[in-house]
């Protein structure tokens, strides 16, 4: 059985309310992530039906104290006040054999003292989207909150139109946000706040206690993670859709995952959240939200260093996003020293595939298969302005020629950073069709795909495969 503690129920008294969970009728466990329960070390008879309790938060493991942890926000750039947690629990924390230990947290739990008008629920399809994205985001080496299982029932939960009320355990080493700090900081609680920050800089970066400037230290590492984060989402086409303070991880987690998308064609200004009519948080905003989001982190954390050391770490940011993205894109790229002309071989192919409408994902992947020695690219007859490409494959290639690197090499290591397969909006969508039907066939071969994003499996070629017409124009509903 895995072991349990509950260290943020013991130290951060009047940073939550206990409670336990609320059960939905006729629960029933639809899906896990084998791989990631054997890395918690977790028997698979667990995942037997009998044991669908422990996964409905009908029954609790040994050493779980479930709470609701409270947090504010900005919502839209908006201050908000108290938002959260409407619907999560955190059930324990888990010990894990290595040492590590692991929250993990039950959503769609029912009613807590914060839910506000919300009804505390979650609904399949979004549990599902959560599901998907977050091993998606892991299986490209992206830091994220991992989802272990998906529970399903009879219970109507109504959104736009009545859905299945649903659960998900996700698990993260903390799921401290942001906005938890926020939430003290508004309500003037400066004490609480400092607690919060000595529990963060205590658990997950001990290596600072005792430092003298431990906090400025810590909030440099907050400011860089959050950083090296957004580089890794815009490489990968990742749109989160709601970058609001209380859905930023103080580790630098992905989390909360709700109308996001991958990019199918590579449009800048991609908006995959329909709500957000400005456009704030559209896929070339995000990396200058985040940075505004850490302001309003400083501003938090105010009290705890001065206005100059908060200013020194936050400019920390721009050199960690430009150092990290650089080094994704030039590896996309397939290159492998460092030029100055770089930057003009990677905007030069952004630009061609924004105008065009190129698909992010598979431009890269054909882009892996590129020939040093020959004057034409594969991607050529991707591309209507023939001319435009060319010109573009010109410097490009004559940049390989530079590196002293054979083809075979290249290809290979240009295809362990351009995924083949992405979790596209209509893949999603496919698996919630089945899975609502209790039809798990598309939502496991999508999850098997998922979690080889890199091979060339000939299994997973459907998934591979561009979109339909339709497939790219679905609109995802906000409401999860
Ligand atoms: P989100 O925009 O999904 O990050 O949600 C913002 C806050 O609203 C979170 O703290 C949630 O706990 C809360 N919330 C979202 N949906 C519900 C719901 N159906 N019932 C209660 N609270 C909710
Ligand atoms: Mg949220």
């Amino acid at each position: 059985m895995p072991q349990f503690e509950h260290h943020y129920f013991d130290r951060l008294t009047g940073f939550y309310t206990e409670l336990q969970p609320t059960p939905l009728m006729g629960a029933r466990l639809l899906y896990h992530s084998a791989p990631l329960a054997a890395e918690l070390g977790l028997d698979p008879e667990l995942f037997s039906a009998e044991n669908t309790a422990y996964w409905s938060g009908e029954k609790l493991f040994d050493g779980m104290k479930p709470l609701a942890q409270v947090y504010s926000g900005h919502q839209f750039g908006v201050w908000a006040g108290q938002l959260g947690d409407g619907r999560g629990l955190l059930l324990g924390e888990q010990k894990l054999p290595d040492g590590r230990v692991m929250d993990w947290h039950l959503k769609g739990a029912g009613l807590t003292p914060y839910s506000r008008m919300g009804d505390g629920r979650a609904v399949l399809r979004s549990v599902i989207r959560e599901f998907l994205a977050s091993e998606a985001l892991h299986h490209l080496g992206i830091p994220t909150t991992r989802a272990l299982t998906i529970v399903t029932s009879n219970d109507p939960v109504y959104r736009e139109q009545t859905e299945r009320g649903a659960m998900l355990i996700r698990v993260a080493p903390s799921h401290i946000r942001f906005g938890h700090f926020e939430h003290f900081y508004y309500r003037k609680q400066p004490e609480q706040v400092k607690q919060l920050a000595d529990y963060c800089i205590e658990h997950f970066w001990p290596q600072l206690t005792g430092k003298d400037d431990a906090y400025q230290l810590w909030f440099t590492e907050v400011v860089e993670r959050t950083a090296t984060l957004m580089a890794k989402w815009q490489s990968v086409g990742f749109a989160h859709g709601v970058m609001n303070t209380d859905n930023m991880s103080i580790l630098g987690l992905t989390l909360d995952f709700g109308p996001y998308g991958f990019l199918d064609d590579y449009q800048p200004d991609f908006i995959c959240n329909h709500t957000d009519n400005q456009g704030r948080y559209s896929f070339d905003n995000q990396p200058s939200v985040a940075y505004w989001n850490l302001h309003r982190l400083a501003q938090a954390l105010s009290g705890l260093m001065s206005t100059e050391q908060l200013q020194t770490a936050l400019a920390a940011y721009e050199p960690a996003l430009m150092s990290e993205y650089g080094q994704l894109m030039r590896a996309k790229l397939g290159l492998f020293t460092q030029s100055k002309e770089d930057n003009n071989i990677l905007t030069g192919l952004l630009s061609l595939m924004a105008t065009e409408g190129r698909d992010y994902t598979r431009t890269f992947r054909l882009l892996s298969e590129t020939r040093q020695n020959e004057a034409q690219s594969l991607l050529r007859d991707e591309f209507i302005d023939r001319e435009a490409f060319d010109n573009w494959y010109q410097a490009y290639r004559q940049r390989l020629l530079e590196e002293n690197v054979d083809d075979a090499t290249r290809q290979a290591a240009m295809k362990q950073v351009n995924p083949r397969i992405i979790l596209r909006n209509y893949l999603a969508q496919q698996a919630i069709e089945g899975a609502e039907k209790d039809d798990i066939t598309a939502l496991e071969l999508l999850h098997q795909a998922l979690q080889q994003p890199f091979s060339d499996d000939p299994r997973f070629d459907a998934l591979a495969a561009l979109p339909p017409d339709w497939g790219k124009h679905l609109e995802v509903s906000c409401s999860s």
